[in-house]
């Protein structure tokens, strides 16, 4: 590991003890990250129209399909690189980021910035959006009914962004993206296949459970390990 990862660890709370390299996947995702590799590693076909996510964009402002609309300070659609190799997929906007009108910009945004940045991808670099575009009030789960509504959008962005990676953050993510009701502890540290692109798709814990639970952001941190290393696996 090198001593710029070494410091970003530290700067996100992991105690580093030394290592030969890098964490490596488990034995069953390590097959499945090499059988994905060459498919991870093809470039997008096309680049995706601007028009489209305008269209999109305006869209989400506008929208009304479900009760959170009524609540909503401003919707939050989404943001960094339209052409991001990774895809970082959220819950639901809070407080803050109905306010801001932007996903992942309270505390639990900060250090999910600084996991990023300690596997060498800035906020920047990526493209990050949430399950739902609205905040649920009081910070409540999301509804199924309002998932399923909100999907349409969510899809479309995964479509245009067309990533070779997605990272599912939080177990209302992973259960929804992956369609099953199994706890995150069984999900996170495994490689999925997302949609019909077979996108691969990887579960990490929410960065506020890891604020609440510091313990576990060494896990979290091998899963963002996962996620580099299928980013630089190449063809
Ligand atoms: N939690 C999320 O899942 N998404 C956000 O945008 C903020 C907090």
């Amino acid at each position: 590991m090198s001593a710029r990862a070494e410091r970003y660890l530290a700067e996100i709370g992991i105690t580093v003890y030394k290592r030969r390299g890098l964490v490596a996947a488990p034995a069953s995702a390590q097959s499945e990250l090499d059988s994905v590799a060459r498919v991870a590693a093809e470039p997008p076909a096309v680049v995706a129209p601007a028009e489209a996510w305008d269209r999109l964009a305006a869209e989400v402002r506008a929208c009304t399909l479900c009760a959170l609309h009524k609540t909503r300070t401003q919707t939050v659609f989404g943001v960094g690189r339209r052409d991001a190799e990774l895809l970082v997929i959220g819950e639901a906007p809070g407080a803050d980021e109905d306010r801001q009108g932007e996903p992942f910009v309270g505390r639990a945004g900060q250090l999910l910035n600084a996991m990023l940045r300690a596997i060498g991808l800035p906020r920047g670099e990526v493209y990050i959006a949430n399950i739902l575009k609205c905040r649920p009030p009081g910070n409540r789960d999301p509804q199924p009914e309002e998932a399923s509504l909100c999907t349409r959008y969510l899809t479309r962005q995964i479509a245009l962004v067309n990533p070779r990676a997605i990272l599912a953050v939080g177990r209302i993510s992973a259960q929804w993206l992956l369609q099953t009701d199994a706890p995150i502890g069984r999900l996170r540290g495994k490689l999925f296949r997302y949609g019909d692109s077979g996108t691969p798709l990887v579960v990490t814990y929410h960065p506020a459970y890891l604020l609440r639970s510091p313990l576990q952001k060494a896990t979290a941190w091998s899963d963002l390990c996962m996620v580099k290393e299928l980013l630089q696996t190449r063809a």
